[in-house]
């Protein structure tokens, strides 16, 4: 269905884009629709009391990026830092930064859980039910939901099962509720897990604690680099920031993107070039059981650890891994397949995150539930027969704000071309019954990823029905396909004729 000219007067919702969460994706929105739809109003609802989300959130010692911030940095705001590979607070700031500068904080209602939003096809409106901190409900409409709510569960983190666990006299964490003042020092503290906030946690506090030992059921492909780029600050002293920005930019995704492509075509090489690094780092203290894992580099996220920290404090003696089996916990600590005993004042369960779709919020069309697994993404931004609706799935294998910053450009392009037809609905159309082609993009054996595979999103070989994992083809494609591309439909309140339950119903 082309553009008609309406013969029903739509109300105006109460707000135009309502945006749910103040963290990277949310506040990336709200600063490209001042730039690109700026006559078009929008709120960001967020639950917590701050702007961040993951950076405001997570609190464990050390936490940092493990992407570089030229390319974990938005497009239009350079990063200033001296150092790329950035710590938690320095984030924050960029992004509180960002929403003052910018005057998007005025449009934030903290403390503001979304629950559910049901797409009005009569009136064309998402009629949303939010949440505030004494439990009192509200209702908001909106002309379109940007979900920049993230990818996992914030009030229950993934906790793997350990017998014994009450058994444990000392005290178990999880990095994503870590206690605002623990002392640790002198403590022997063991890290369950080898990821990227294990790889973090365990030289952050190896520093004060007694000994920390990483316990690892399965070893994970590290990469090393400096914390601070050479390139990007000779560039910034020579050239003005934006430029220097750019520049790096340009070279971290271009390097990003081919180190990923030969770890795909050559992992052995990739893998001996990883290996032999470390080696070079540890010396005589290398255990190849420690750091040879049982898959290819880049079948999950790679690891970085910066300026080598973790083994600098292994080969200091202050940090060990061990490649090991829980049996059970007990009262000093965790017994071992093995039959080794680690003794332990603090054990940190490092073992991820359990990663939910939408925010936990109940979409639903004229009442009938979405499940997204039904769904097809459309240009890694909507989904299938669903209307006025966004979200952001950042890269797996590159930085997440790429794909933030493709789709709010986009979501402002379509948002800009519904005004120029005056259409108050576009949805990505695909007939009920058409099979398309299944493509597996979540090809990374990443535990959470696996655990949740069945909640995910489908993708389709068509670049249009599916959440493509190329950036640079991406940022090209998604700039040249046209808008309007005979798939997504553009409509009018009333029409009733766009969202499934009315394509199911005309079938
Ligand atoms: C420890 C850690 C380190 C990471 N490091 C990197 C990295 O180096 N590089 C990288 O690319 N990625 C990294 N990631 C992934 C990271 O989450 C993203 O980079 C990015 O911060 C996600 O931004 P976001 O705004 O989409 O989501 P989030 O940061 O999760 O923010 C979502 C916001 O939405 C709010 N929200 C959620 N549901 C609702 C609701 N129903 N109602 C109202 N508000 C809601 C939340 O409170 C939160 O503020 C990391 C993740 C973690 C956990």
């Amino acid at each position: 269905m082309g553009a008609q000219q309406s013969t029903f007067a739509a109300s105006k919702p109460d707000v135009d884009v309502l945006i749910v969460g103040a963290g990277i994706s949310g506040i990336g929105m709200a600063a490209h629709m001042k730039m690109l739809s700026p006559d078009r109003s929008f709120t960001i609802v967020e639950r917590r009391a701050q702007i961040g989300g993951t950076w405001d959130l997570f609190r464990y010692p050390g936490v940092r990026s493990d992407s570089d911030m030229h390319t974990l940095g938005f497009v239009f705001e350079p990063w200033k830092h001296e150092k790329s590979i950035a710590d938690g607070p320095s984030i924050l700031e960029y992004l509180n930064r960002i929403a003052d500068e910018r005057d998007i904080r005025r449009h934030i209602r903290f403390d503001s859980k979304v629950l559910s939003a049901d797409f009005d096809n009569a009136s064309a409106h998402w009629v949303v039910t939010l949440e505030g901190p004494d439990g009192q409900r509200s209702r908001v409409t909106a002309g379109w939901l940007y979900l920049g709510s993230g990818y996992y569960d914030y009030d229950k983190p993934y906790e793997a099962e350990f017998t014994g666990r009450e058994e444990f006299k000392g005290q178990i964490l999880h990095p994503q509720f870590w206690p605002e003042d623990l002392d640790y020092s002198g403590k022997q503290i063991v890290v369950i897990g080898s990821g990227a906030t294990a790889v973090t946690i365990v030289p952050s506090m190896a520093g004060r604690a007694a000994h920390v030992t990483m316990l690892q059921r399965t070893p994970t492909w590290y990469a090393t680099r400096p914390a601070k780029d050479a390139i990007a600050n000779f560039l910034r002293k020579w050239l003005p920031e934006e430029t220097a920005y750019k520049i790096t930019r340009f070279k971290n995704v271009k390097l990003q993107n081919l180190f990923f492509k030969r770890a795909r075509t050559k992992p052995d090489k990739v893998a001996s070039f990883l290996t032999k690094r470390i080696k070079a780092l540890l010396g005589d203290k290398y255990d190849e059981k420690a750091f040879t894992p049982p898959y290819k580099p880049w079948d999950q996220r790679l690891c970085l650890v910066p300026d080598g920290d973790l083994f600098e404090a292994i080969k200091a003696g202050k940090a060990s891994v061990v490649t090991d089996q829980i049996e059970r916990f007990d009262a000093t600590g965790i017994q071992l397949k093995s039959g080794r005993h680690l003794d332990a004042d603090i054990i940190v369960t490092a073992t991820g995150l359990k990663m939910v779709m939408a925010g936990k919020i109940a979409i639903s069309v004229d009442g009938v539930p979405v499940d997204f697994a039904d769904r097809y993404y459309y240009k890694g931004a909507m989904f299938s027969n669903v209307p006025n609706l966004a979200a952001v799935f950042g890269y797996l294998n590159a930085s997440w704000t790429l794909r933030a910053d493709i789709n709010a450009r986009y979501i402002c392009d379509v948002l800009n071309t519904m005004k120029a037809r005056g259409a108050d609905v576009a949805v990505p159309r695909l007939e009920k019954g058409r099979e398309l082609d299944e493509d597996n993009i979540y090809d990374f054996s990443s535990g959470y990823i696996t655990r949740a595979r069945h909640l995910l999103p489908k993708s389709a070989s068509d670049m249009r029905w599916r959440l493509n994992q190329d950036y640079v083809r991406d940022v090209a494609w998604m700039r040249e396909d046209p808008i309007d591309d005979g798939v997504l439909q553009f409509g009018h309140a009333s029409q009733a004729a766009l969202s499934d339950t009315h394509i199911e119903a005309a079938e």
